[in-house]
């Protein structure tokens, strides 16, 4: 169905979250039939968010600057760490306005059974953050899963000795993952409820 390129688009394409075959080729031929308008604006920017987004080397946010524009930001609380496991869910609280303070992206959780250790997030580098001192609280927003509930008292029981404030985000919130879909009401309350870890 017209030739090698458009095959490949709509594969490349289909492997995107929320993308399927159908939804795939969709959007391919939304794009082939208008490509000054649609097509090649989309290329130029995936080619330069490509070229200029890296992971921020203080909190792992993905930013054109780095350190990021919220590390670096003189308006936002620096003595306050909410930690995540990933940047969809800075993105969730950002788009809220919920959190003043600064993040820390882990990357993932613990997991025993996936075989995810310590090594493999962001940790030391947290660590690090707090060990240079002037953070007062660490505010722990993982899962309310097994392994989210392991990270946030593995964690704990490292960050307590560094003489910082470790929270948690009100319990049976689903946060971490389906943070996201969470409305700005419910974000709010989450971390307003939060608890001593
Ligand atoms: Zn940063």
């Amino acid at each position: 169905m017209g030739g090698p390129e458009i095959e490949r688009l709509i594969g490349l394409l289909a492997k995107l979250p929320g993308m399927g075959p159908r939804s795939a080729r969709r959007a391919a031929l939304k794009m082939l039939q208008q490509p000054e308008a649609r097509m090649l604006p989309l290329a130029a920017a995936l080619a330069d968010a490509a070229r200029a987004v890296k992971p921020c080397s203080r909190c792992g946010n993905l930013d054109s600057l780095d350190p990021c524009s919220i590390c670096t930001d003189p308006q936002r609380d620096h003595a306050l760490i909410c930690v995540v496991e990933s940047v969809g869910d800075l993105w969730a609280l950002e788009r809220a306005s919920v959190h003043r303070g600064l993040y820390h992206v882990l990357g993932g959780t613990l997991s025993a059974l996936a075989g995810v250790g310590p090594e493999d997030l962001n940790i030391a580098p947290l660590l690090a953050r707090i060990a240079e001192g002037g953070v007062t609280e660490v505010i722990l927003a993982l899962s309310a899963t097994v392994d989210g509930a392991t990270t946030a008292h593995w964690l704990t029981d490292r960050l307590r000795p560094l003489r910082v404030a470790v929270t948690r985000v009100g319990q049976g919130v689903p946060i971490g993952g389906a943070l996201d879909v969470l409305d700005d009401g419910t974000l709010a309350a989450a971390l307003r409820g939060r608890r001593p870890s």
